[in-house]
């Protein structure tokens, strides 16, 4: 598929599965202090991968950025069928209190 095709046909709904944005959890794994200070670091249990992707504080903006903390859980819409962590694209981020490992549904929501 051109990128001109991939455009027209997201403008259109019809989002391919590894481009698909689901509801998911997002694991903060680190949230880098020191020269490392804009970047946090998530992974995520819903994913094919549990490796650890590093991401920029500025993509959550100030006030969530500020609400960072390690080990916490949060939602995201992801497309969670992408292969590759380059591929993976984050939106809606939401803090959860509720969240617990083993309880989130693959329909995106708590048991
Ligand atoms: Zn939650």
């Amino acid at each position: 598929m051109t990128e001109m095709t991939q455009e027209w046909s997201e403008l259109h709904g019809e989002f391919t599965d590894q481009r698909r944005a689901r509801r998911t959890q997002v694991h903060i794994a680190d949230v880098g202090v020191g020269d490392q200070e804009e970047f946090f670091y998530v992974d995520l249990p819903g994913w094919t991968s549990d490796k650890v992707i590093r991401l920029r504080k500025a993509d959550l903006g100030p006030e969530l950025a500020k609400k960072l903390k390690v080990d916490a859980r949060w939602h995201a819409r992801v497309n969670i069928g992408a292969e590759d962590s380059w591929e993976l694209y984050f939106r809606d981020w939401e803090p959860c209190e509720r969240c617990q490992p083993e309880r989130f549904g693959k329909d995106g929501e708590h048991d």
